[in-house]
């Protein structure tokens, strides 16, 4: 059996049995390999029946005194019967439902029951135990549980698995080198796949599980250090005019914070230099990011570079072209906006401009990264809200300009692992202050029978003059759907309880032109209640709406509610947050209560990362890094930093890796980073 082979060649694994495996992502031995169990059951220890404790799962090991035949209770259950004895005490055993356990057990023969204790009264009982008779190998060890698909059981997995390793004719790679190994007591890579399917013992299962972890979380070290190398291998031209970034801000109406003028420093500080600046600035939302990056834009055109900014979607894109005139047309730049669609006379002038350098700053949505748009003298890209595009398009940005300095920008504060892992490859800023005056947001969790307060409540702050959102999730990842709920939706209020009211309505599929129309309507206050998909989700700036109603909330990641959250209070306004849940789950029901708890970013995006997982962390999957198959983000911290100090080890005494010790690794790293350009970054 080698790596390679399908799995129809495991025994036990024909063509239709091949399908459910698939569809777990298993085609070959090596992915059946790779597959590790999520759970295990001990079913190593047998316990005398005295010693039982009630709501435990373990092994009873005895002869079958009595054996009842099957009958039918009054509820229709077929119920088996049989009491055990371990030679001092009797248990009852139970079987709902599988009369075949008659042909299995016999009076007087022994076997071993491995399931949950309950007791009735002074006596216990098992219900639904395994059966292991003359010691066929369901007891006695410690027993892998897979996650599954349907039709396919937790034996056909076990089977598989063990047949495959039991036959298995290939060695495994090692991909660590032997320094890296013995410096960390790490186990053997061939050692720790065999011990994390069938453990011997709990030692050894953690054992394997840190050297699995530890590799995962390496090799995704590795990739960013060689990410980040790759980019600073390149001379940056360092700004000549750093100083007049004072008069702009001494321009701006308002006075900035001391968390954004830290920023500021922080970043001209780096664009001064002739090594290539790679910051992000995290900052909550309302934080006041977009004028920390004018301020670098200011000295990137003062400077004699044009500057980019790039925003995730179009109304974003729209919204900072607008701000970013009013601010830099004073000074006698030139702005311009780029955006998908077709290439019309306007737009082919605006590239025509850009490429001359008539253009001082543009700002646009990620055609900005398309091939037809040549800048004269790029020297500062700008990623706003980057947590919305993958590493690779970042990347993309910052290749327009031959020596630009890269800056991008996410309101997602994320937890510290993961921030180590998304952004390893970058230097952090943080705005940790919001512009004075800013209200909190009250936020209320309700279920659905608040509807018709829900309106009342609108309707009485669109009467003291403010707007309000009401935000319905996407329906399964379809925009058709989503559009289909947002019409739906605004045509039963307008006809019902927002009667009267101007409603309008925003989601991702329509054309560009109407969603502007939509803002700008929305802006000037002539649309009161916006009905909208998530497409507000990011940046949206509309100071007088102090409402927002969320739809189905616990659909959402406490994140993106937050971020939906964001788009109010950011006027002087009270504002209201109200969050619909339609289910009442006792998850569903502590992330609302975050909600409510704290307007805190920090705090909320640690509560997701608890409560949902890493996999479906906010996100996470956007950011074109492989996902995560063993490692916890939220509980493995300590092994994170040994595999970080391992891969900075091995960078900085061989940083391509060429010495013949680390050939599997650098093969190993080509493979899995060659989408995003793993072979340019070890060449
Ligand atoms: P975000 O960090 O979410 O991108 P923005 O940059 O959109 O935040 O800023 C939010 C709002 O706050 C904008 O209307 C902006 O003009 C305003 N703002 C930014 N900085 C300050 C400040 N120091 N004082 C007052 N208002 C500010
Ligand atoms: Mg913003």
């Amino acid at each position: 059996m080698k790596f390679n082979d399908s799995i129809q060649y495991v025994k036990g694994i024909g063509e239709k049995r091949a399908r459910l495996f698939n569809k777990l992502d298993i085609f070959n031995v090596s992915d059946l390999l790779n597959y590790y169990p999520r759970d295990y059951e001990d079913r190593s220890q047998i316990k005398d029946i005295d010693d039982l404790i009630d709501g435990e799962t373990v092994c009873i090991k005895g002869t079958v005194a009595q054996l009842k035949r099957t009958f039918k209770a009054k509820n229709g259950a077929k119920i088996t019967q049989a009491v055990v004895s371990d030679g001092k005490s009797l248990i009852t055993v139970t079987w709902f439902n599988s009369p075949f356990v008659e042909n299995t057990l016999s009076k007087g023969g022994e076997f071993t029951f491995f399931g949950k204790v309950q007791y009735k009264g002074m006596f216990p009982e098992m219900v639904n135990p395994v059966i292991d008779r003359n010691n066929a190998g369901k007891t006695g060890k410690i027993v892998p549980v897979y996650p599954l698909t349907a039709n396919l059981t937790q034996q056909n997995l076990r089977n598989a698995v063990e047949f495959a390793m039991n036959n298995l004719e290939e060695e495994f790679v090692e991909i660590l080198p032997p320094e890296i190994l013995k410096k960390f007591g790490l186990i053997s890579i061939g050692e720790a796949i065999s011990q994390i399917h069938f453990p011997k013992d709990f030692e050894s299962f953690i054992k394997a599980r840190k050297r699995l972890v530890f590799q995962e979380l390496f090799i995704m070290q590795m990739g960013i250090f060689l990410l980040k190398n790759t980019k600073n291998n390149y001379p940056a031209e360092g700004f000549s005019d750093i100083h007049s970034v004072r008069d702009f801000v001494s321009g701006l109406p308002y006075e900035l914070t001391n968390a954004q003028k830290k920023v500021i420093n922080e970043i001209l500080n780096d664009l001064k230099k002739d090594v290539p600046m790679n910051r992000l600035v995290q900052g909550d939302v309302g934080s006041g990011k977009t004028v920390v990056a004018a301020a670098a834009m200011f000295s990137a055109v003062k400077s004699g570079f044009q500057a980019a900014f790039m925003a995730p979607t179009e109304i974003l894109a729209k919204q900072h072209y607008e701000n970013l005139v009013k601010l830099f047309e004073p000074w006698g730049m030139t702005v311009a906006c780029l955006t998908g669609g077709p290439k019309t006379k306007g737009k082919a002038e605006t590239l025509k401009r850009i490429a001359s350098g008539e253009i001082d700053i543009v700002v646009g949505t990620h055609a900005l990264i398309g091939d037809d748009v040549q800048f004269k003298n790029l020297g500062l890209a700008v990623t706003d809200e980057q947590h919305r595009f993958g590493v690779r398009q970042r990347a993309s940005l910052n290749e327009k300009g031959k020596k630009a300095h890269t800056l991008v920008m996410t309101a997602t504060p994320i937890p510290r692992t993961l921030s180590l892992i998304l952004y390893g490859d970058l230097d952090v800023s943080v705005i940790d202050e919001l512009p004075p005056g800013r209200q909190p947001i009250q936020t209320f969790a309700v279920g659905e029978n608040y509807r018709p307060r829900i309106f009342d409540f609108i309707k009485k702050n669109i009467q003291k003059g403010r707007q309000a959102y009401i935000v319905c999730p996407l329906v399964e990842e379809s925009d058709l759907l989503s559009a289909k709920s947002v019409i739906e939706y605004a045509e039963n209020v307008s006809k019902k309880e927002l009667k009267g009211f101007s409603v309008d309505v925003l989601y991702g599929s329509m054309k560009q032109k109407e969603k502007d129309a939509v803002m700008e309507r929305f802006k000037a206050g002539e649309i009161q209640v916006l009905i909208s998909t998530t497409v507000i989700e990011v940046g949206v700036d509309v100071p007088n709406a102090s409402v927002m109603v969320i739809e189905n909330a616990e659909r959402f990641g406490l994140s993106q509610l937050h971020q939906l959250r964001g788009r109010i209070g950011r006027g002087p306004f009270e504002s209201f947050c109200v969050l619909v849940c339609t289910t009442n789950g006792e998850i569903a029901r502590e992330r609302m209560k975050v909600m409510c708890d704290t307007n805190d970013g920090f705090v909320i995006s640690e509560k997701d990362l608890k409560l949902r997982g890493p996999g479906e962390f906010f996100g996470v999957r956007q950011h074109g890094l492989p996902e995560l198959k063993i490692a916890d983000l939220a509980g493995d911290i300590d092994i994170m930093s040994l595999a970080q100090s391992a891969a900075k080890e091995i960078i900085s005494a061989d940083a391509n890796l060429s010495m013949p010790q680390n050939r599997p690794l650098r093969n190993h790293l080509i493979n899995k980073f060659n989408d995003v350009g793993g072979k340019n970054i070890l060449n």
